[in-house]
């Protein structure tokens, strides 16, 4: 059966399939279901966001789908801009505009400790869900380095590395970021649905 990708994000897409398709090989996307609905992202925790978009899209679609959501937690600004990192310069921020506020909330502050969280639900085609999560830890630097990657990346340094996730290759981002580790979680903790894909639950026995 297949299981749907509720994401139009094709950076995103990329990296789910890159991790996923060895698990569950029929993997469609939002793209391929065009009349699915829009899923306004209006939780106050990745978690609600993550199962909202997943539920809503698996009972439209009739089929099992999994939905990630993402947060850039930077620990001088108290966790921000966290469940809102996709609007934080405005309702029509472009990645560069949330950049550009990021380096201005930082100028001076000595702290640039961060971390990524990636919430990925599961939800079967009632609406009934499950999530894990994945963390990858690092540093905010003081100006953008590198063309990969999408959003915070270029400003992102993980722990361990010298390069940001903009400088890397694709895979090595796919090895240590959050969204990465949250879907070997998922892969790990839903091999039996994923191997299955049973029509309910209680089939699935999980
Ligand atoms: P979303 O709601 O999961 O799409 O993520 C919210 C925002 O976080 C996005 O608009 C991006 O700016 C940022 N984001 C999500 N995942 C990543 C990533 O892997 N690298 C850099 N930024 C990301």
């Amino acid at each position: 059966m297949d299981l749907l990708i509720s994401t139009r994000n094709p950076h995103k897409l990329d990296e789910i399939r890159a991790c996923l398709a060895a698990a569950h090989p029929h993997l469609l996307s939002a793209f391929d279901l065009p009349d699915l609905p829009e899923v306004e992202e209006d939780g106050d925790t990745l978690e609600a966001n993550a199962m909202k978009k997943a539920s809503v899209l698996a009972r439209a679609a009739g089929l099992w789908a999994i939905a990630d959501d993402t947060g850039l937690e930077v620990e001088a600004l108290g966790g921000a801009p966290g469940v809102y990192s996709a609007r934080y310069a405005g309702p029509d921020a472009t990645y560069a505009d949330n950049c550009a506020k990021l380096l201005r909330a930082l100028r001076d502050q000595e702290d640039r400790h961060a971390r990524f969280r990636t919430v990925i639900a599961l939800s079967d085609p009632h609406g009934e869900c499950r999530w894990v999560e994945g963390v990858c830890e690092g540093d905010i630097l003081h100006e953008a380095r590198g063309d990969g990657g999408f959003g915070y990346d270029p400003l992102f340094r993980p722990a361990g590395h010298e390069e940001t996730f903009a400088e890397m290759a694709a895979e090595l981002k796919n090895n240590i970021s959050h969204r990465g580790r949250a879907l070997r979680k998922a892969a790990e903790a839903w091999s039996a649905i994923l191997a299955q894909a049973p029509s309910s639950w209680a089939e699935a026995n999980v």
